[in-house]
């Protein structure tokens, strides 16, 4: 069935053939695909270059019944580390961003930091806590990312996806996005592929709007240990509690499993000290889960995707 996808994409580009719309990469690691730096080969890694061409990479692996995956920048997900049998649907190309009166319009490939961007240089405030969520939009709507009191379902408009059960593209309005803490409606359902989002924003002023976005970006920079691969916080907020904390009065910060740390800066984060596998950081996991239990009788979630 790969090669059938392979033979499909050529034929594809072969009909521009001055633009290259859909670009491959056979047996491609994924640990050069996520913010871990972990992860086995990939069968195919193909990158559409527009959103007619995601669409036409989506329906004709569904039709192939070749197993697919939709990847932004990989932040917040944990490959496996026997890769991925079937093809993965990179979106970093699509990053059109651009601004229109008090909204923010943009690609699901575009990232948050180009997005904070763009609101900065049109004066408009509402997204700040977003700069230095090292995500795309694809990524940050459908967990429905959030930081420093802000999340995306406080901005997010409308969200234009493409159902592949119908075959057509439809445009949800935030209320029906069915936003939670960490997951939407797009969570947990490979058949809603986010092509774009709208985000409606208030008028502001640049030199506040940047001196909010540096002064989250210095907290993260003092708090996160950013210097090593890691997902971010690997598990979700425990309701009542801090889930670092808990980690860390429970004795588990600077723990290791192979190349695998709970970071001795921040105990919410599994940090890749080097060479780090998915088996290291699933383990490592595992320890942390059982002990809170243990100890406090809480159960922790993961907030990071294995794939
Ligand atoms: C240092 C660091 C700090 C972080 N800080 C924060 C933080 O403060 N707050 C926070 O919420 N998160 C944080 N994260 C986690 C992560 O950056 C966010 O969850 C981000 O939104 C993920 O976006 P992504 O493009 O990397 O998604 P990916 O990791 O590529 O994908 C995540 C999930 O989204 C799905 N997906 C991606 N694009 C689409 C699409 N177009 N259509 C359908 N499904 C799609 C994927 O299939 C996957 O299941 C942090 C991560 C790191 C490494």
């Amino acid at each position: 069935m790969l090669q059938k996808l392979i033979a499909i994409i050529d034929e594809y580009n072969a009909q521009t053939p001055e633009n290259v719309r859909i670009t491959t990469t056979k047996d491609y690691p994924l640990s050069n695909l996520c913010t871990f730096k972990i992860g086995g080969p990939a069968d195919l890694v193909a990158y559409p270059c527009d959103i007619d061409a995601l669409i036409f990479l989506v329906k004709t692996a569904a039709s192939l019944d070749l197993p697919y995956l939709i990847l932004g920048n990989g932040s917040n997900i944990l490959p496996s580390d026997m890769g991925y049998r079937g093809v993965v649907i990179n979106t970093t190309r699509l990053t059109s961003v651009c601004s229109i009166g008090n909204k923010i319009i943009a690609e699901c490939g575009a990232s948050l930091i180009s997005v904070t961007r763009e609101a900065l240089g049109a004066q408009l405030s509402g997204l700040e806590f977003a700069y230095g969520i090292p995500g795309t939009v694809g990524g940050a709507v459908y967990m429905n990312a959030g930081a420093y009191e802000g999340q995306m379902s406080d901005v997010v408009e409308v969200v234009h996806y493409f159902d592949t059960k119908i075959g057509e593209i439809v445009t949800v309005q935030c209320e029906d996005c069915n936003f939670g803490y960490r997951i939407s409606l797009f969570s947990n359902d490979p058949t809603k592929i986010i092509l774009s989002a709208e985000f409606v924003l208030n008028p502001g002023n640049y030199d506040e709007i940047k001196q909010k976005m540096d002064d989250l970006m210095q907290r993260r920079i003092d708090k996160q240990p950013l210097d090593y691969p890691s997902a971010g916080s690997i598990f979700k907020r425990c309701p009542g509690h801090f889930t670092a904390r808990l980690i860390e009065e429970a004795g588990l910060k600077g723990l290791s499993v192979g190349g695998a740390q709970i970071s001795p800066k921040h105990a919410g984060f599994i940090i890749n000290t080097g060479g780090a596998t998915s088996a290291d950081v699933m383990s490592l996991i595992e320890i942390v889960k059982e002990k809170i239990y243990e100890e406090k009788g809480l159960n922790i979630e993961c907030e990071v995707r294995e794939i």
